[in-house]
């Protein structure tokens, strides 16, 4: 069974296109056929993520057009041959492309892979509607603040409305020194306001930075620590398996200790 999700938030700038990247590829790791749907028109942004850049010939908006053929428009990853993407166009007239254009294209592509991420735009615009659109399940980025946890709560409330009900949770960028100073959000008060499963916790840390540079999402990396382990457990927990949690359920100093292991990889 195919699987076809959309990776979206509230605010912008939370991690959404580092987190389709990084999922993406760590599934096609994991062996599953990906592809990677860039949504965000206008934009480009997982192309980069993925240096993938200087081969995208074709985008959704020739596939929608018929102007090419769809596997002329998937670009192949030379690292690791199960992902493909399928880029942003750059053009900004996005009233082209339709929420129904969008959802037969993923349909298509549901056929041909065993997951079909989508990487939503920012806003809960047009852009927004057409990403949403054939999606079956969701994965809600967010930060520990609290702006982008309220836009993550409305966002969850528009996907639910939409018939969207599987919804899954990364809290991004997660400072563990801050939590304990109480200067930022911990999990635990994340998942108080958003009432969602936690899927993942994803460290912040300045090698995501460097990897979007060099378009090499960190799950690429043979020894993996801080966000691209965090990452990879993520993607597993996303294909089904009992990946190792910390207990949300222990006392708050306990529990930050735990996070702070779980970070490093140590039992
Ligand atoms: P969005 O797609 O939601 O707009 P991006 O994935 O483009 O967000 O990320 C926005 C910025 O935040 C980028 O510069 C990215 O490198 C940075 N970033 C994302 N996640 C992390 C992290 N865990 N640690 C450090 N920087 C991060
Ligand atoms: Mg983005």
């Amino acid at each position: 069974m195919s699987r076809i999700i959309v990776v979206t938030s509230g605010k912008g700038g939370v991690g959404k296109s580092t987190s389709s990247a990084n999922l993406g590829m760590a599934l096609a790791k994991l062996g599953r056929k990906v592809v990677l749907v860039d949504a965000d028109f206008g934009l480009r942004n997982l192309d980069l993520l993925l240096g993938l850049e200087n081969r995208v010939v074709y985008t959704a908006l020739e596939v929608i057009g018929r102007e090419c053929k769809l596997d002329q428009a998937l670009v192949k990853d030379k690292r690791q041959p199960n992902l493909s993407l399928l880029a942003a166009p750059q053009t900004r007239n996005k009233t082209a492309i339709t929420a129904a254009h969008m959802k037969a294209l993923v349909e298509v592509l549901s056929r041909y892979f065993d997951y079909v991420l989508v990487d939503c735009p920012a806003g809960i615009e047009t852009g927004f509607q057409n990403a949403i659109a054939g999606a079956k399940e969701a994965i809600i980025v967010t930060t520990p603040e609290i702006s982008a946890v309220r836009d993550a709560d409305r966002v969850i409330g528009l996907l639910e409305a939409n018939r969207i009900k599987d919804i899954k949770l990364i809290i991004n960028r997660l400072r563990p020194a801050m939590i304990q100073n109480n200067d930022m959000m911990g999990v635990e008060d994340v998942l108080e306001i958003l009432s969602v499963k936690l899927l993942g916790v994803i460290p912040e840390d300045e090698q995501v930075i460097v990897s979007t540079n060099k378009g090499e999402p960190l799950v690429l990396a043979e020894k993996l620590i801080s966000a691209g382990q965090a990452y990879m457990n993520t993607a597993m927990r996303l294909d089904g398996k009992a990946v190792e949690f910390m207990d949300l359920s222990v006392r708050k100093q306990s529990f930050l200790a735990r996070l702070g292991r779980f970070f490093q990889g140590k039992p």
